[in-house]
């Protein structure tokens, strides 16, 4: 959702909103300060309404983050590389760099943001019970009661079994832990989703017909459910490809032994000692030692001008090992191309158990891979 506007690091994860953000705290913090506060808490002044307001609205960001962050800790926890929150119109996503390969991960990853809200709505109305009832602490107190029954709401919504909220990753969590198939738990969480939305449209507009304030209300609903159902719908239409992929690792879809390159050859002798039919893009560089040392790419040669190929070092021209993503012949494959192509290059490096170098992979192995099992899919029908 268009362009994000950075807002620093919060325990080492890059956190960024949307425009639509800005609008949204605009409209609660009018909606608060003109319209809940003067009547919920009366005998201030304007002055106090508004700054109540924005700190109302603010705290709601807030405490989105503190869900997200949540999700984003034990990602990390679970050993799987986080990209960033992106805060939005209508709440907040954690990207991570892979989706988990264990049910355990993904159920663990999900339940956290839930109850983190819970946790959130629990203490905020703590707070507002200790807060004596009236003067600024009063209107403090109805600020903090606000935002713990929507962190309560928010915790409830996000509980509901059903794809893309966290209750749909739970429930599909616990059908891949049960059934072994991870496209399983998707297509049964997909099609929760696509009931729920449609149920929540078609709740919302029912409720668009009153007018005013239930109007506004009814057409969020619709929004909502429309989001509901169209990411279940994607999510569903995604499965096919889990399905195809269920078990498969790296070893079936890399390029196995593809030429070494010696990192201290110049890349013309490389590229004369290469066999003319080789087909392989992608090179793994090793040391003096014949340790793992990087990756040179047939993209990054052909970039070069030829007549520097012969002064040119492999590696000088080759990606170091810091910039590129190692996988394991042993990892499933899915995940590991999703980490190679959210990486800084498109070729990742395979390595064995035992550390040396397997080969090379990049995305279009997952086509491959789904293309060979397709046909021996229909072959056998
Ligand atoms: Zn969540």
């Amino acid at each position: 959702m268009g362009r994000d506007i950075p807002l620093g690091r919060i325990a080492g994860v890059k956190v960024t909103m949307d425009l639509t953000v800005l609008l949204l705290v605009a409209f609660y913090t009018v909606a608060l300060a003109t319209n809940r506060f003067p009547i919920e808490a009366p005998g201030h002044t304007e002055t106090t309404y508004w700054i109540a307001g924005i700190g109302g609205a603010l705290l709601f960001f807030l405490s989105l983050l503190v869900h997200e962050l949540g999700h984003a800790l034990v990602a990390r926890d679970e050993g799987i590389g986080v990209r960033g929150i992106s805060l939005w119109l209508l709440g907040g996503v954690t990207k991570l760099e892979s989706s988990p390969t264990q049910a355990r991960s993904e159920f663990r990853i999900a339940v956290v943001g839930p109850l983190a809200s819970l946790a959130c709505g629990i203490v905020l109305l703590c707070g507002a019970y200790v807060l004596p009832p009236d003067g600024t602490a009063g209107l403090v107190g109805n600020v903090f009661e606000l935002l713990g029954r929507i962190n309560l709401l928010l915790a409830a919504f996000n509980l509901i079994p059903a794809a893309p909220l966290d209750g749909g990753t739970v429930l599909a969590s616990i059908v891949w832990k049960r059934t072994g198939s991870q496209a399983t738990g998707m297509k049964w969480s997909a099609w929760a989703g696509i009931l729920v939305g449609a149920g929540l449209a078609w709740w919302g507009l029912g409720m668009t017909g009153d007018g005013g304030a239930a109007s506004i209300n009814g057409w969020s609903l619709v929004l909502v459910g429309a989001f509901v159902l169209f990411a279940a719908w994607r999510s569903l239409r995604a499965q096919p490809l889990f399905a195809l992929l269920d078990g498969v690792t790296v070893a079936e879809g890399m390029v196995t032994d593809p030429p070494t390159a010696r990192s201290f050859d110049t890349v013309g002798g490389f590229l004369r000692g290469l066999d003319p039919s080789e087909t392989a893009q992608a090179y793994p560089v090793v040391d003096e030692r014949g340790h793992a040392a990087g990756l040179l790419t047939a993209t990054a040669i052909r970039a070069t001008d030829s007549t520097l190929w012969d002064q040119l070092r492999v590696d000088a021209l080759a990606y170091p090992l810091d910039r590129l993503t190692v996988v394991r012949t042993d990892d499933p494959l899915l995940p590991a191309v999703q980490r190679i192509d959210g990486g800084d290059v498109r070729e990742g490096l395979v390595v064995g158990p035992d550390g040396t170098v397997a080969g090379t992979i990049d995305a279009r192995a997952v086509y491959h891979i789904a293309e060979r099992r397709q046909l021996a899919v229909t072959r056998s029908d």
